[in-house]
């Protein structure tokens, strides 16, 4: 018995509807959960060297997640995506991937997964691959144990790494993200490229992204990955793929190493025509952009007591606000949204 046998398979309320659709005629199928904004890391481009976390009680209890993120999948969601912070130092987290697995057998849902900073990985790649976990994504920005130690104030690059080596025992599909940062890893990144393609894993590089107050300046670390591109193809083929997300990645073969590469590029390209997702914090606030402020507080209504019924059309209305498209900059001196992206969920 688990605290979820008691919650129903959907909310059957928000099943009879139609697709969650926005004001630009985009479905939004794909919802990204922070489970926590905790984490047992501070990379120096997501955290500041001391934060302050929120108190327990303003974070959705795992109850509360499910029910949320089960409204969503009765509203269309084929796409779960459980990140933070950092999901796996969560309490209970196994007990709410198995929970929502409960979507994959039944049918209701393509995908769950999860982004990690990997450390955990290795205790817990197994019970997620029972779980009905099939891909997930390992964020790892440099293979260079002292340099991944200052990136990320103290972490130890041999945990990541027998993280990724567990995942795929266990057989699950491992795509590594690296975030592209002009004065540490740069230099790396085909390095990094050819050692993830080695491990049968795809690659994909992040431009850094203007969330949150940190304390370096973020116009130093950002490096266009347009630059990179054309640094990688001095050397290497790449084809381009027409696979296509519905997110900001886009992908190339690389003709020589076989495997694929992708470019996440918030700042230098705008992918928002085709955007299907949203995103929820661990305090329950649904963001339908991920570079706008609209906000609409889902804890309140669980709180408040609203059935599915209501949770739905609070869902519903959020979604029908989407923005059109965001507004990043870089070269402003605030960050374009005060949020880090370890509330927000990457
Ligand atoms: N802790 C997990 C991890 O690191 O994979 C999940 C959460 S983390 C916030 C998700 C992703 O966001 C990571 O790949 C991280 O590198 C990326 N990220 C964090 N801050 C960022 C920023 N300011 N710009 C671009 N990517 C960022
Ligand atoms: Fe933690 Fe992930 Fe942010 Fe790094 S990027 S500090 S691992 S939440």
């Amino acid at each position: 018995m688990t605290p979820y046998d008691n919650i129903a398979a959907a909310p059957q309320a928000a099943l009879s509807g139609k697709p969650l659709v926005d004001g630009f005629g985009r479905t939004v199928t794909y919802l990204r959960l922070s489970v926590t904004d905790r984490c047992d890391l501070r990379c120096v481009y997501c955290m500041a060297e001391h934060m302050t976390f929120l108190p327990k009680a303003e974070v959705l209890t795992l109850e509360e997640l499910d029910r949320i993120a089960s409204a969503f999948v009765g509203l269309g969601t084929r796409k779960l995506r459980l990140t933070g912070g950092e999901p796996l130092v969560r309490k209970g987290m196994l007990d709410l991937v198995r929970s929502l697995g409960r979507h994959l057998r039944s049918g209701a849902l393509d995908e769950l997964t999860l982004t990690t900073n990997g450390t955990r990985l290795a205790d817990f790649a197994g019970e997620l691959a029972d779980a009905g976990v099939r891909r997930i994504n390992v964020s790892l920005d440099t293979l260079k144990p002292d340099l991944f130690r200052r990136l990320t104030r103290g972490g130890d690059l041999g945990k990541v790494l027998a993280g990724v080596a567990a995942a795929q025992a266990a057989g699950l599909s491992v795509k590594i993200n690296a975030v592209a940062l002009r004065d540490d890893n740069a230099a790396e990144i085909p390095d990094l490229i050819a050692w993830a393609h080695g491990e049968g894993c795809d690659l994909t590089l992040i431009e850094t992204m203007p969330l949150g107050e940190i304390e370096a300046d973020r116009t130093d670390q950002y490096l266009s990955l347009a630059a990179v591109r054309r640094e990688v193809e001095s050397f290497w083929t790449l084809e381009d793929l027409p696979l296509s997300t519905g997110g900001p990645a886009r992908y190339v073969r690389v003709a020589e190493t076989g495997g694929r590469l992708g470019f996440i590029t918030p700042l230098s390209h705008n992918f928002c025509e085709a955007c299907n997702r949203v995103r929820l914090t661990c305090t329950g606030t649904l963001h339908t952009c991920l570079g706008q402020e609209d906000a609409t507080d889902l804890r309140a209504v669980l709180r408040d007591g609203a059935d599915d019924a209501e949770l739905a059309r609070v869902i519903r209305e959020a979604v029908l606000g989407k923005p059109k498209g965001h507004d990043f900059e870089i070269a402003r001196a605030q960050p374009a949204v005060t949020r880090h992206m370890s509330t927000t969920g990457g």
